[in-house]
Order: structure tokens, then C-alpha cells, then sequence
């Protein structure tokens, strides 16, 4: 007897965003980003949505290799490059793309001396101050890496800050435009910058790849909703109501009481908890649908439930369908709701829920 808990997670949603990521940047090639277990998702079913990419793109090494031995043939690339020296043999083993983002790692390829062939991605820090070298000095190590004999292929590529608020003011997107531009003036290889929020909004940026990860799983990589851009949710969770109170004016909720009823009220327990992935902080009122009416938590969310408000749901009881987000609620709505955005959301996703491939 399974808890009634169960994330869904819809092939054929992942199979269409993939598509409308490409049509936005058709002349393009896509790495479709699977980080983090591919959101969430899990790596399996992001072969399977994503056969149609150029390639896949993660931070995981381990992962990486992971997508091999499932069969993925077509190229990968770590984003952020190899951590250790030793690992240029498990990249040249898999035939791993990866970033160079720093002079250490150039300093590892060097010392690898003729083995290859290499695929590199030399960073650009435009602006956003994590990774990369800044664009006075990207051409010194674009040489750097050019007198190395394995380096085959050197792609161009910057990550920017604000792709989905272009005027931020602490880093405008024109800014890091032009930081890129300047530091890769004249060189002819390819170039890689957009993430989903440049792909969707922001077509005018020319890049020979693209590299979308958030909008691929149905979800928004801004203020726009994700139905508006087209985009179908690929992750559904799901529970059910498994216990009912009915409680008077003056009754509270859960721990810490933080929830006070003004009147009666009929309350519902939900089978989902933190140690599911729900967020800890969502505060009262963050939206719910239970028998597909939209209700909100009431009180402090638990390990393994959380209470929602049903003195409106009619008909609701024992059993009732509960939807946490996905299809009928998205996300993002959840994610704001609860102070964070649905990236978060989709990459806790515990362990110990259940998925279902639809
Ligand atoms: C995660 C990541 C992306 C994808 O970003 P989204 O906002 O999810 O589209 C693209 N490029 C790099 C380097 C990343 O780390």
C-alpha cells in the first residue's frame, strides 16, 4: 500500500518544450540543460524528452557518465568544467564537452599534454562574477588554450544575470552583451550564451547554440507565465486528503499554532511534507487544488503533511485528489507563493516520492 504521493512526469510535455525552446532560436542548436537530475525529472526520462537536442548539458560528472551508459551518444557538456586534473581522463573517456572557466584548469590541459581530442567551452565572466574570465583577459586565454594540441574545438560562451529583467539596473543585459561581444571580437568559433530566459525573450541575441533548462520542464524562467510562452508542466505532483478535523473558532494548526481559525472551518491533511520537497516556508494561504477547487494551506507545513483549508471544497473528504503543482496549477504560482521560484521546487523533489512516466 503506496502513500498516495506521486510526481508525474509527462514525456510528451518535456518532447514539446524542447520544441518551442527551438523555435525560438531555430537556426540554433540546443543543449537541453538536465541538471540537478534534470531538474528533477530524473536523467532517464530526460533522454527520452530531449532525444530530439543537439546535446545535454550538466554540472555532474558523475551524472555525465551516467547518460552514457544509458546510451546517449550525442555530445555533453559539463558547465562548469572538470574540478580536479584527474578528471580530464574520465572526460576524454566519455568524450565529454566541458567548460574552462579558470587558469587552473588551463593549466591541467596543458600538463595533459598531446592526448584528445578536446571540446572546450572558454567562459566569459560578462558581468555576473562566478565563473569565467573577464573580457580583457579572455583573449590571452583563448591563446592559451589554442598552442594546447588536444584542444580540438573552442566554443565561445558567457551565462547571463538578468536575461528575464534586462534593465536591472546592477547588471543591465546589454552590459554583459557587450562585454561578450568585446571579448570575442574577431574570433570565429561558436558561440553559446542563452539560458531559457534569453531564448524566450530576447531573440534578437544571436547564438549558435542555446541552452535552455527551466522553460524544457514546463515552468518560467521569469515573470511571464510559462502557459503564455506555450510551455505545457512536465511534473505533476499529486497526494491525497488523508485526514479531516473540523474545528471552531479559536482552534489553531499544526506546530508553532500559526494558524488561528477566525470561525468554523473543515481542515484537510495532505500526504506531503518537507521531506517530500514542499517548501517548509510556504506561508498560509499558498494555493492548492483539492478535487480541482483551489484552496490554500493552512499552518506550518510538517515532515510528512501539511494542512489545507476544504471549508469550501464541497464534497471534499477522505481521499479527495489534492494537486500540489503542476497540471491546473503551475508552479511558478506555487514558487511565488512560497517566496522561491519553481526551479527550487522541481529540483527537491525527494527522493522518497514516487514517479510515474506518462
Ligand atoms: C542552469 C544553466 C542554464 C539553464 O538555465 P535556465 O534558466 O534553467 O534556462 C544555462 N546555462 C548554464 C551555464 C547553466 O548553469
Amino acid at each position: 500500500m503506496p502513500r498516495p504521493l506521486v510526481a508525474t512526469i509527462d514525456i510528451s510535455a518535456l518532447q514539446h518544450n524542447l520544441r518551442i525552446a527551438k523555435s525560438h532560436a531555430p537556426d540554433a542548436k540546443i543543449w537541453a540543460v538536465v541538471k540537478a537530475n534534470a531538474y528533477g525529472h530524473g536523467l532517464e526520462r530526460a533522454i527520452r524528452g530531449f532525444a530530439e537536442a543537439d546535446g545535454l548539458a550538466l554540472i555532474e560528472p558523475e551524472n555525465a557518465l551516467r547518460l552514457r551508459e544509458l546510451g546517449w551518444q550525442k555530445p555533453i557538456l559539463l558547465l562548469e568544467g572538470i574540478f580536479d586534473a584527474a578528471d580530464l581522463e574520465t572526460v576524454m573517456l566519455a568524450k565529454l564537452d566541458f567548460a574552462v572557466h579558470c587558469t587552473e584548469q588551463i593549466a591541467w590541459l596543458e600538463r595533459a599534454a598531446q592526448s584528445g581530442p578536446l571540446d572546450v567551452h572558454l567562459k566569459m565572466n560578462s558581468g555576473m562574477n562566478r565563473l569565467g574570465f573577464k573580457s580583457d583577459v579572455y583573449r590571452t586565454a583563448y591563446q592559451r588554450l589554442r598552442t594546447i594540441p588536444a584542444v580540438r574545438k573552442i566554443t565561445l560562451m558567457t551565462h547571463f544575470a538578468n536575461a528575464d529583467d534586462p534593465l536591472n539596473p546592477g547588471l543591465p543585459l546589454l552590459q554583459q552583451v557587450q562585454q561578450f561581444e568585446q571579448g570575442v571580437a574577431g574570433l570565429p568559433d561558436e558561440r553559446s550564451i542563452a539560458n531559457s530566459a534569453a531564448d524566450l525573450m530576447h531573440p534578437e541575441l544571436k547564438s549558435d547554440w542555446v541552452r535552455p533548462g527551466i522553460m524544457l520542464y514546463g515552468a518560467s524562467p521569469g515573470a511571464t507565465s510559462a502557459e503564455q510562452f506555450g510551455l505545457r508542466p512536465a511534473m505533476t505532483l499529486r497526494s491525497k486528503i488523508i485526514g479531516i478535523q473540523r474545528i471552531e473558532a479559536g482552534e489553531a494548526i499544526g506546530y508553532g499554532s500559526r494558524f488561528v481559525a477566525a470561525g468554523p472551518m473543515l481542515i484537510g491533511a495532505v500526504a506531503c511534507g518537507y521531506a517530500d520537497g514542499y517548501p517548509r516556508h510556504a506561508p498560509n494561504g499558498t494555493p492548492v487544488l483539492v478535487d480541482g477547487v483551489r484552496t490554500g494551506t493552512v499552518g506550518r507545513v510538517s515532515m510528512d503533511m501539511f494542512s489545507v483549508d476544504l471549508t469550501n471544497v464541497p464534497g471534499a473528504g477522505i481521499g479527495s485528489a489534492v494537486t500540489l503543482w503542476g497540471e491546473g496549477l503551475p508552479i511558478d504560482e506555487v514558487a511565488h507563493a512560497a517566496g522561491t521560484i519553481g526551479y527550487e521546487l522541481m529540483c527537491a523533489l525527494a527522493a522518497r516520492v514516487k514517479v510515474v512516466e506518462l
